[in-house]
């Protein structure tokens, strides 16, 4: 199934509910960074949590930026997500493995840490963030949104992400995400019921690898708790807004002096996007025209 996001409301709009697949968005993401299998997991799962969190925003051009700084070896991970559906991230250490946890299962806990803070920072579009700490719980990142959302944004929240990731490269992944809006959360059975629906499933993957759309998995879940699901669907894609043009400003601000030392000692200059890994290379008659340019402004 092509990536997408829907939304749903259930109880008479006391329910809030997201769906999202990040299958081909997390498999780019896995090739532009070669990252290993626990890597994909963990960055993976972080991506649909920030399309997740980024859906409830309301003007254009919001965005949320998710970054987790565990004591793990993978050193730490950080996503980008819009309003609009692109999403964009990187690991620290995209080569670390591990071997599987307990469960048989990714070990993503161990590989993010279990000790460290969740930092979210939410672009709401009018040239305002607001941003938030929490500490981690598991590093198992779907536990960690799922507790700001608690403690930070005050919505009791039921949180799945996850990703089914093999030599075939990445064959599922997403998530969805129910929340209990204020006017609801004042009756317990239904965060209760909510809990209990969400803690019964075995997670997303084996959802969507049984040929599960989104909407079939909320039917199941809140079909009898008069579940809407809004007509829209929210394409989603791997998307970078990096350019070479960016690059070039970002050297400008470097000053004339570091860019006629990198005329003399490199004959030019390499950028790395972090987020994408697209490489960018000035060359010598890039770096003169900055000069020239910073030159006349001065
Ligand atoms: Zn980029």
């Amino acid at each position: 199934m092509a990536d997408q996001l829907i939304r749903a409301t259930a109880a008479n709009g006391g329910i809030r509910a997201v769906g999202v697949i990040t299958t081909r968005a997390v498999e780019e993401a896995k090739q532009r960074h070669k990252l290993s299998y626990v890597a994909t997991a963990a960055l993976g799962r972080a991506m649909s949590s920030g399309l997740l969190l980024a859906s409830s925003m309301k003007k254009e051009g919001s965005r949320v930026n998710i970054r987790i700084k565990g004591n793990g070896l993978l050193g730490g991970l950080m996503v980008d997500a819009g309003l609009d559906g692109t999403v964009r991230g990187y690991v620290e250490n995209p080569a670390v493995e591990l071997p599987p946890n307990p469960q048989g299962k990714l070990d993503v806990g161990g590989a993010v840490g279990k000790e460290g803070f969740l930092y979210v920072v939410r672009d709401v579009g009018y040239g305002y963030n607001y941003s938030s700490t929490v500490e981690l719980i598991s590093g198992e990142v779907g536990e960690d949104i799922a507790n700001y959302l608690m403690t930070s944004e005050q919505t009791p929240s039921a949180l799945l992400v996850g990703v089914f990731v093999g030599k075939d490269g990445v064959t599922a992944s997403g998530g969805i995400l129910l929340q209990v809006l204020p006017k609801a959360a004042e009756d317990p059975t239904l965060v209760t019921a909510l809990e209990s629906r969400i803690s019964q499933l075995s997670g997303f993957t084996p959802l969507l690898r049984q040929g599960k759309t989104l909407s079939s998995i909320f039917t199941d879940l809140l079909g009898d708790f008069g579940l809407e699901i809004f007509p829209e669907v929210q394409m989603v894609r791997f998307n970078c807004s990096c350019s070479f043009h960016r690059v070039l400003g970002a050297l400008k601000m470097l000053g004339v002096d570091e860019l006629e030392d990198m005329i003399v000692k490199d004959g030019g200059a390499e950028a790395i996007c972090h987020f994408c890994g697209e490489i960018y290379q000035a060359d010598v008659d890039h770096l003169r025209e900055l000069i020239e340019d910073l030159q006349v402004i001065n």
